[in-house]
């Protein structure tokens, strides 16, 4: 499937870093040969045997967030703050071994692990039947994408674009603010500390149109919220959510 809306122009500086990231990258591979990211079998970062036994979550969620829940339908937060994301989804718990997956997929070799975790989340989109006509990965701030030189958001909405044909578009929205780690953050402060860090390409119009983000990792769901946000503004019809895994 052919990525959607046009890339903006990338400046110098952040070709000449994405460069020096693969020459380095590409470096490693050569030193350090991949190797499955669970069992480290060399040869792949994921090997069959260890996707085939990674246990998709399977307790029961809230219907909106999609974070394990017991009560109700919807989970207290969602009664009290319904979120903007009208479904958010997960594959799996944010525990190892896919944690060391989705580190693998981030720092080592991103492409490969993005393949193989890519048609997981493909195999178990279908089971949550969430309705799409674009998936938007969840952009890096572009000086952490050159870095790195890849988005695994984005990497991971490619793969997923293809295995069940809906178009993927890189470019709707955009990082304006070079936000902190949201790991080490407290609720609130996740919160305040994406606000207004999205803004959607210029004269977007997205009417009508069912838009599902993607990212690796759910923590609170507040950038997929300030996502969502933007969405809504210029014109979605609805904005859900589905990432590879959510913290418990
Ligand atoms: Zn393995
Ligand atoms: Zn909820």
């Amino acid at each position: 499937m052919e990525d959607v809306v046009a890339a903006p122009q990338t400046s110098r500086t952040h070709i000449l870093v994405r460069a020096l990231g693969y020459a380095y990258r590409w470096g490693l591979d050569l030193l350090f040969p991949p190797s499955c990211v669970v069992c480290e079998r060399v040869g792949v970062w994921l090997c069959d045997e260890c996707a085939s036994q990674i246990q998709p979550l399977q307790t029961r969620v809230c219907t909106r967030c999609g974070r394990p829940w017991n009560g109700g339908s919807i989970c207290r937060e969602c009664e009290t703050n319904p979120p903007l994301v009208q479904r958010s989804r997960a594959v799996f718990l944010y525990k190892e071994p896919i944690r060391g997956a989705i580190h693998a997929l981030k720092y080592r070799g991103g492409r490969q692990v993005a393949a193989a975790l890519g048609q997981t989340m493909a195999a178990s989109w279908l089971g949550y039947a969430m309705e799409a006509d674009l998936l938007a990965p969840v952009p890096l701030y572009p000086g952490r994408e050159a870095r790195r030189g890849y988005n695994q958001a984005t990497l991971l909405a490619r793969e997923l674009g293809k295995h069940l044909g809906i178009p993927m578009a890189p470019h709707v929205l955009y990082r304006v603010r070079n936000t902190l780690s949201q790991t080490k953050l407290s609720r609130e402060q996740r919160r305040t500390n994406v606000v207004n860090a999205f803004v959607c390409a210029e004269g977007l119009d997205l009417t009508g149109c069912r838009v599902v983000l993607i990212d690796d990792v759910m923590t609170t769901g507040a950038t997929l919220q300030a996502c969502a946000g933007v969405l809504l503004n210029v014109g979605a019809e609805a904005v859900n959510a589905f990432t590879l895994a959510r913290a418990p």
